[in-house]
């Protein structure tokens, strides 16, 4: 008796492209990813008892992670020179106050005795256990005032003024900048020197035009006499 051939168990029909045999090079045997994936992680873990860029963990906190070049916590706020508080870029503009999504940031304008604007906070707070971490602070500032910090180690046991980081705390060197994140910090100095040079040009300018027409006028009003006469 001839076997009965279910017709879903026929096979299909030859077509131009299944009837081509598969190359060898696409040919894979069943479970091989992971075997390549056990032999990454085997090769990872002998080379960690030798090799010290192999090794993942680090004997926390007597040792610590270099931390990744894109890790931001907490803004802090640049000062220029060796004065943090003289050396304050801020301007006490208010935007990022304004901008700041969760308003953790409290900033007041330090005035002199007339009430005129010196440019500088008098008070300037963040409270970062309400902070978000979102950096929009830092994008709108037009001042080069304030960046993202990499400082994690933030327990503290007060948690309320213990978190409320005034100007003292929140000041950073530029050099403090540079070392956090050096392509940062080197576009924003390149920048504000191409600016200042910017400054000092038109400054230069205007004093040179003002000298001219100043010796006009004299001229003008010496030759005025003269015409007279
Ligand atoms: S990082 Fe965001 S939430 Fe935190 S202070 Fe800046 S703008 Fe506000
Ligand atoms: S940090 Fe920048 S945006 Fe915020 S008040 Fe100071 S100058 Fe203005």
């Amino acid at each position: 008796m001839s076997p009965v051939l279910n017709k879903s168990m026929e096979s299909p029909a030859p077509t131009s492209s299944s009837s081509s045999p598969l190359p060898l090079a696409d040919w894979t045997l069943p479970g091989i990813g992971l075997l390549k994936g056990m032999a990454v992680t085997a090769t990872n873990m002998i080379q960690s008892y030798y090799r010290k860029d192999r090794m993942t963990t680090v004997q926390y906190p007597e040792e610590r992670a270099p931390i990744s070049p894109n890790f931001r916590n907490f803004p802090f706020l640049v000062y220029d020179g060796s004065d943090a508080m003289a050396g304050l870029r801020c301007t006490a503009c208010l935007i990022c106050e304004n901008e700041c999504p969760p308003k953790c940031i409290y900033i007041v304008l330090e005035r002199d005795e007339n009430g005129k604007s010196l440019k500088r906070p008098k008070v300037f707070d963040i409270d970062v256990s309400v902070c978000m971490n979102c950096g929009i602070c830092v994008e709108v500032c037009p001042f080069d005032s304030i960046y993202m910090d990499g400082e994690y180690e933030l327990s503290t046991p007060d948690r309320f003024d213990g978190l409320l980081f005034n100007k003292q705390r929140l000041a950073r060197s530029t050099d403090y900048h540079a070392q956090l994140r050096p392509l940062e910090a080197s576009e924003v100095a390149t920048r504000r020197e191409a600016e200042a040079d910017k400054k000092l040009a038109a400054q230069a300018a205007k004093a040179a035009k003002a000298n001219l027409d100043k010796q006009a006028k004299e001229q003008a009003a010496a030759e005025l006499p003269a015409a007279a006469e």
